[in-house]
């Protein structure tokens, strides 16, 4: 008997929504965009040259650091791109979270956050958030290695003021205090001019919500420029051509259509506010969501089984059997059609 397997990084992996195949389904499980990306994406893959393939990408990213850094009015020395805002926020807790001290984040967020820290043997603390699953800001204050939280907040949607979010960063000044925006543009307002005022903090967000995107993998950091040449300093250490070619060429395509970007945001919007109206005509309730997703309960009905029925009937939403929200679901705002088309499965089901 060998005993190599005493010596293997056991890791608990995250586990994404499912990607069903196939014809006839509403796919609101994993808070995509239902619209296509920007005109201009389509048209440079239609004129990009497979033949520049064999070249390696340029490793500094610059065309698209440099396209983002003009879209925000920063400087390209202020941001980092990477393959989706999980690389990005990988590389995030590789760097900072290095201090032994337990990274502070919500009980109720993004479920990779302790996978991070577990593969990374990074000790963490989960505070818990209120019973109306708001963060308590007063949680972040005492000592700790480091926080990250989303605004909004995954899986409930809910934003956080942007004082409270500064009240946070300016009790933090000694660990790095990380804001994961992927949500952001569906109405929030972005913590990004804080990162002139606070050298600690680090605004991660992603080209695969907002600008319909997640297939294409591009996330971005923003933040003080030590802050991102030490994240670059590890992310070429572990692999220096992160983005590929057409990442790069479509990524830039994609930050620059302003006009498309907020002509679909606001379709977002519009159809999420009309699901929030039906859901609570059906008995749903939930948090105010400023995100392109809306976490529900139901009066009666238990959420497991709708989850279940749903998906019977080719609509596919996110379920979590995790405490305190195993009678939640977690609904994308598709097209107004898909929505339809859920409302009225949803009506005639919980009349049966
Ligand atoms: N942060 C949060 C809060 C998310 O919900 C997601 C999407 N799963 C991500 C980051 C990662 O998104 P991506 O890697 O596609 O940029």
């Amino acid at each position: 008997m060998s005993n190599w397997e005493n010596y293997v990084r056991k890791v608990v992996p995250y586990v994404p929504g499912e990607q069903p195949g196939g014809g006839h389904i509403i796919k609101l499980n994993t808070n995509e965009n239902p619209y296509p990306p920007a005109p201009g994406v389509q048209r440079a893959l239609r004129e990009f040259d497979a033949g520049t393939l064999r070249l390696y990408p340029e490793p500094t990213c610059k065309s698209l650091t440099d396209a983002i850094a003009e879209y925000y009015g920063l400087r390209s020395e202020q941001v980092f791109v990477g393959v989706g805002s999980d690389d990005v926020l990988a590389m995030i807790f590789l760097t900072f979270f290095n201090s032994g001290l337990p990274i502070l984040f919500p009980d109720i967020t993004y479920s990779f956050y302790p996978v991070w820290a577990d593969m990374l043997r990074i000790p963490y603390e989960e505070k818990p958030l209120d019973g109306q699953f708001l963060i308590r800001k007063e949680d972040y204050y005492g000592e700790n290695g480091g926080v990250i939280f989303p605004n909004p907040n995954a899986p409930t949607g809910i934003l956080m003021e942007l004082s409270e979010i500064e009240d946070i960063v300016a009790h933090n000044r000694d660990v790095i205090v990380v804001v994961d925006e992927a949500y952001i543009d569906f109405g929030g307002v972005s913590a990004l001019p804080l990162i002139e005022k606070y050298d600690n903090l680090l605004v991660v967000q992603t080209f695969s919500k907002s600008r319909s995107m997640a297939g294409m993998r591009i996330g971005y950091a923003m933040g003080n420029e030590r802050l991102i040449r030490y994240i670059s300093d590890v992310k070429y250490s572990f692999n220096s051509y992160t983005m590929n070619r057409t990442a790069l060429v479509l990524g830039v395509e994609a930050i620059k259509d302003a006009a498309y970007f907020k002509e679909t945001t606001e379709k977002v919007i519009a159809v999420r506010e009309w699901t929030k109206r039906e859901l609570t005509k059906l008995g749903f309730s939930f948090g105010d969501s400023m995100s392109n997703f809306i976490f529900a309960t139901h009066a009666w009905a238990p959420a497991k089984e709708l989850f279940e029925a749903l998906k019977k009937e080719g609509i596919f939403v996110r379920y979590f059997s995790q405490k305190r929200i195993s009678n939640y679901l977690r609904i994308s705002i598709g097209t107004q059609e898909e929505m339809k088309t859920l409302i009225s499965f949803l009506r005639g089901y919980l009349q049966r």
